[in-house]
């Protein structure tokens, strides 16, 4: 016995109802009857106004109600929808209306992506997957003063994108377009929708805020088409003129009202990296933003609720062009507790010598996190998380350690590391000792790492940790990871003297259980912390096994990736504990 066709849609758009708030999406809700019923897919086009029809009353039910009629109808389906929730992103407005979904990242190759830049590489990059369409990176590479792009990061940006597995369909560079932006620029001004302006700044900000035209916007056509010939030709000067978009001059939002599109550059001054001196015109961001979205096809632009402004802005000139805007999704800020995500006071910082480099610790660009061990992973579950929520939110370091610890921890092998170390002479150890003891406890298929320690006269040395240095002063017995007791005898002369302890000698289950290190049988290790000083200390001998790039766990201590190793030392940049 097969469903009817009105019970395969209901079901369809309760379940992704369900799945989405209340919310179903009736391209999703078409999409998945017809993964579930391949049979279907002829008639595609003529089920989908039922299906809206239908996803229309479902989202008008409640929740609670829904979930009622899918636990009775189609119990097996919430039993599978529950892990899936966790895992999806809510359906893009209008998604049904294209073809083919195209998304795009843009990009100012003035700077590496930071992790807010992830949120929209990672969306719109994942969302043009979830649709099966394409994925388009673009520079914005057209302020050759303030914003003014360099070349290496041209390529940074690029590595950043393949290592959150943002792989792109086409990439586009704004400052090879020029002559585009410059097209629509003379077509605007042909329809009496754009003007040259001369005005002094001054003049027309007192103009623009009392909601006055200024003279230059009413000359004709053709005299705005000369004076567009002699921004092209150099016969103005920078500052000289300015082309403006016709907008509505009582638009509530000043910064609105007939926006510049193109201005004049002195390039000589200036150079572009790419196309040095060769064009004075210059498109500002509305522009060349509005431009190519139009062009390149995007359908939908998924970006930080801070461009509401330059929507409202390109959308007049849209309708002067007869074009549709794309699909729109503003997410709201975020927030990462204790970083400082301004790429411009990132970058005075770096330019002062602040910083070592895009890949400091103590910055929150992608390059640093990677260095740090952070896994691309990590920062996508997060991203997830967070979704093209409008509401503001605040991550905090914690919750973005907590998801790397538990995608590297089943990993990550196990050693012993003592920063800052104490020499510790025991007494009372006969003869030569090799601990054997496993990569990783969970897994002790990943196999054992062997740490000697040699003893001459019944007295063996050892290294431990300095923050264990208050513990120790106590001078009650302490237990030696996987090795035997001790108990403290004194320091002296900045050494510690210990006792060896008996197995038989009882003392208690409570006891503190200390890392230990052999001494001269461990390499040299380096550790740069987040907030940049270095920490030195010595780890067992088996860690230079480990190849450059991999992320252990140092005992006691913390997640750490291994940056550099050499033959006799081994510097590790800090992640978490
Ligand atoms: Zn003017």
């Amino acid at each position: 016995m097969s469903a009817s066709l009105d019970e395969i849609i209901r079901k369809a758009a309760v379940l992704n109802a369900i799945r989405h708030d209340g919310k179903a999406d009736p391209g999703a809700v078409l999409g998945n009857l017809l993964g579930e019923n391949p049979a279907l897919k002829p008639k595609a086009k003529e089920l989908m106004p039922s299906v809206r029809l239908v996803v229309k009353e479902v989202n008008s039910t409640s929740v609670v109600q829904l979930r009622t009629e899918a636990s009775e109808k189609w119990p097996a389906e919430l039993v599978r929808e529950k892990p899936e929730q966790e895992r999806k992103l809510p359906p893009l407005p209008n998604a049904s209306n294209y073809q083919t979904i195209v998304t795009r990242i843009a990009p100012n190759p003035d700077f590496v992506l930071h992790i807010g830049n992830a949120r929209a590489a990672i969306l719109s990059h994942d969302y043009a997957r979830m649709y099966g369409g394409r994925f388009i990176v673009r520079f914005e590479d057209t302020d050759p003063r303030l914003k003014k792009a360099q070349l290496q990061y041209y390529e940074l940006i690029r590595e950043d994108l393949k290592w959150l597995g943002c792989d792109w369909d086409e990439e586009c560079i704004q400052s090879d377009r020029l002559l585009n932006y410059y097209k629509v620029g003379e077509t605007l001004l042909a329809k009496g929708a754009a003007y040259i302006c001369q005005c002094k700044p001054e003049k027309w900000r007192t103009l623009v805020i009392e909601r006055k035209a200024c003279p230059d916007r009413d000359l004709t056509i053709a005299e705005q088409t000369q004076r567009w010939e002699r921004m092209l030709n150099g016969e103005y000067a920078e500052g000289d003129a300015v082309f403006r978009v016709k907008t509505d001059l009582t638009h509530p939002n000043p910064a609105v009202r007939d926006w510049p599109g193109f201005r004049i550059l002195d390039v000589n001054k200036t150079p572009h990296p790419r196309v040095g001196s060769r064009f004075r015109v210059w498109p500002l961001y509305n522009m060349a933003s509005g431009v190519d979205d139009h062009e390149l096809g995007i359908t939908h632009v998924i970006r930080g609720k801070e461009h509401l402004t330059n929507m409202a802005r390109q959308l007049f000139m849209y309708k002067h062009l007869g074009w549709t805007y794309p699909d729109a999704v503003h997410y709201g800020r975020l927030k990462v507790e204790g970083m400082n995500m301004s790429k411009s006071r990132m970058m005075k910082a770096l330019e002062a010598g602040e910083y070592k480099g895009v890949d400091d610790p103590r910055l929150g660009t992608l390059a640093a996190l990677r260095r740090r061990g952070f896994m691309a992973e990590s920062i996508r579950q997060l991203m997830w998380e967070v979704g093209p929520k409008p509401i503001d939110a605040t991550i905090s370091w914690d919750n973005i350690n907590a998801i790397n610890r538990k995608i590297i921890d089943p990993t990550s092998h196990r050693y012993y590391f003592v920063p800052e170390p104490i020499t510790t002479n025991v007494e009372g150890v006969q003869g030569d000792m090799e601990v054997h003891a496993p990569l990783h406890p969970q897994h002790p298929e990943m196999g054992t790492r062997t740490l000697r320690l040699q003893s001459r006269d019944g007295m063996t040395t050892l290294l431990l940790a300095g923050r264990d240095r208050a513990t120790l002063a106590a001078l009650k017995p302490v237990r030696l990871m996987g090795l035997f007791n001790i108990r403290p005898l004194g320091f002296e002369k900045g050494e510690l003297k210990a006792e060896h302890l008996a197995e038989s000698t009882a003392i208690g289950d409570s006891v503190p259980i200390l890392q230990w290190v052999p001494s001269g049988d461990g390499v040299p290790v380096s550790v740069v912390l987040p907030d940049a000083p270095e920490l030195g200390g010595f780890a067992e001998q088996d860690l230079k096994r480990e190849p450059v790039g991999s992320v252990v766990q140092f005992v006691r201590f913390g997640f750490c990736r291994l940056d550099d190793v050499g033959a006799d030392t081994v510097r590790a940049y800090f992640a978490h504990e």
